[in-house]
């Protein structure tokens, strides 16, 4: 992409180059830490490559089962002194963490959009989030409240507190590869658990990158090091975290077939799990929507990330009435989408992920032509020298009808199906009959239209909008779906709980034993 190299670090150019030292990555890194310290000895050796220009951005080992073990007796120590440690005190932990981040926001940023391919806007707010949810957390530190009831027997007091659970393990996606971490991390540790983190085997310099940042400030902090810990490699390594019984919550943030496995193997041993899994979301475009504030909502929601969230807008449900202006609006609207190097902030769409994606995504194309799907703007694969990874894509808009198969899927690429409706009812149905429930919003000036929407029989997502997409979110707010999405919850509102176990305290401050429900028992 012409850039100028760098002596340091020869595969990639001055820019990046740049980050990689306030950063302070090197080219080989051990893929296994427990806070400042790298755990074992470094063997088996994987390759990162950038999506954006294929180079070789740096190499880093894979983690032994042996050393797998020694970091989750590490992460146990931590969480043995942590969960004493005062919330608020963790709290502070985490507000430390904020300001380290709005630190290095911007190399952190450029990290993210060259090892995972979206755009440096996206990688940048990715790492907002990540301050954003270390406030949030910090100010919880002070308010994991409990409830107190009234005891049915005269002289006892009934309240329930929150005591922190263990080791939090985290397997996270390589389409957010830090902010999901944070989610997770800033909670779980506010809460008093120590956190173990497998990042995706497809982003994993993001993780070192943020576990030295954490390692840092738990060392000028003198904390104990198991306290953040990380490991690397593939799905082998996830399973060893969704198997260990010394575990006692998996977060686990990725596809619906990856869920279905650890959902059922934490289940197995009585784990609790959070699962955030896959999407298909839908905007429901109605007839007195305004369209000026509809269509950058769909072009944002549907190439955005190049339709690799999983909040992506897959699916727009329109009214018969505007169908065929929403249609030429969107056509003329993806005639100006720039696809390019997503570090170049003119360009509007960056690259797919690697390989694998790309097959999926031509795949999924060739089952919109098998299935009857009608193309408005064509798909394809880019070539040229600006596109020499190939994994540059059209993003593209198919006419089709709701119980296509390749509909009812998500496929992880820029894809935006167009289907019709006459009443609002049938909208909300074809919205709920795909078996994700993730993200949904309706387009509406019409009152009695959204609340139809937000009924409790009107979308089955967990996230229901109003005259904004579906794409993205606060963090203020618990972030997660339903059905095959996996019914997670993370980030803001109450999502804490699920970090902490709970438990319900009756004392008594009487003369003589009174059992619940009237009971007697006298000898
Ligand atoms: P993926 O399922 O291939 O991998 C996700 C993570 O799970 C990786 O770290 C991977 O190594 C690990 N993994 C895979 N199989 C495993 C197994 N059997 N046991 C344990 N670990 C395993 O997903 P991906 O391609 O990285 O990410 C894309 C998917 O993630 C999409 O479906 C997207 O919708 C979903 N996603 C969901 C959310 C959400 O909050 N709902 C957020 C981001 C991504």
């Amino acid at each position: 992409m012409g850039r100028q190299r760098s002596g340091k670090y020869p595969y990639i150019d001055m820019k990046i180059a740049e980050c990689f030292e306030i950063l302070q990555l090197n080219r080989k890194e051990n893929g296994s830490w427990a806070g400042s310290e790298p755990v074992g000895t470094p063997e088996i050796y994987l390759d990162s490559h950038s999506p954006v220009d294929g180079n070789l951005m740096g190499s880093l080992s894979k983690t032994s089962r042996a050393d797998y073990d020694r970091i989750v007796e590490k992460a146990e120590a931590a969480f043995r002194i942590w969960r004493l440690t005062p919330a608020p005190k963790r709290g502070e932990f985490v507000r430390q963490l904020g300001e380290e981040l709005r630190n290095k926001k911007q190399a952190l940023g450029t990290l993210v959009s060259y090892e995972m391919g979206k755009s440096l806007q996206e990688g940048l707010g990715e790492v907002q989030e990540m301050i954003d949810i270390c406030d949030f957390a910090t100010g919880l530190s002070r308010q994991l409240y409990g409830l107190t009831m009234h005891s049915e027997r005269p002289d006892h007091r009934m309240y329930e507190q929150w005591h922190p659970l263990g080791i939090t393990g985290v397997i996270s996606a390589f389409n957010f590869p830090v902010a999901v971490w944070s989610w997770n991390s800033a909670l779980a540790w506010v809460c008093g658990n120590s956190v173990i983190w497998k990042p995706s085997e497809k982003t994993p310099l993001c993780g070192i990158a943020v576990q030295k940042i954490v390692a840092a400030l738990l060392k000028k902090n003198d904390l104990p090091e198991g306290l953040s810990c990380l490991v690397n490699g593939d799905a082998e390594v996830g399973r060893w975290l969704a198997e260990d019984t010394r575990i006692p919550l998996i977060s686990a943030t990725g596809s619906t077939r990856m869920g279905r496995s650890v959902g059922a193997t934490v289940a197995g041993r009585f784990g609790k799990s959070i699962l955030e899994l896959g999407g298909n979301n839908a905007i429901i475009i109605t007839p007195s929507a305004n369209l000026k504030q509809v269509l950058p909502a769909i072009v944002f929601g549907a190439v955005g990330t190049a339709g690799q969230r999983c909040t992506s807008t897959r699916r727009l449900i329109i009214h018969e009435s505007v169908y065929e202006q929403v249609k030429s609006i969107l056509a003329q609207a993806y005639r100006q989408i720039r696809i390019g190097d997503p570090l170049d902030q003119n360009n509007h769409m960056g690259p797919l992920v690697d390989a694998q994606a790309v097959l999926n995504y031509t795949h999924a194309l060739q089952e919109i032509e098998r299935q009857g799907g009608k193309f408005l703007v064509p798909g394809g694969i880019l070539e040229g020298e600006a596109y020499k990874t190939g994994f540059y894509v059209k993003p593209c808009i198919v006419e089709a009808n709701p119980q296509m198969d390749v509909v009812r899927e998500e496929t992880f690429a820029p894809i935006l199906y167009l289907l019709s409706y006459r009443e609002l009812e049938e909208a909300i149905r074809i919205q709920n009959e795909v078996p994700q429930g993730l993200s949904s919003a309706i387009m509406t000036e019409s009152m009695r239209e959204a609340e139809r929407f937000l009924a409790a029989d009107g979308s089955d997502c967990g996230i229901a909008n109003v005259n904004i997409g579906t794409s993205g979110a606060e963090i203020g707010g618990a972030f997660g779906g339903e059905k095959e999405t996996g019914g997670g919850r993370e980030s803001g509102s109450d999502s804490w709980k699920a970090y902490m176990r709970r438990q319900t305290t009756t004392i008594s401050y009487s003369n003589k034993l009174t059992l619940a429900q009237g009971i007697k028992f006298d000898f």
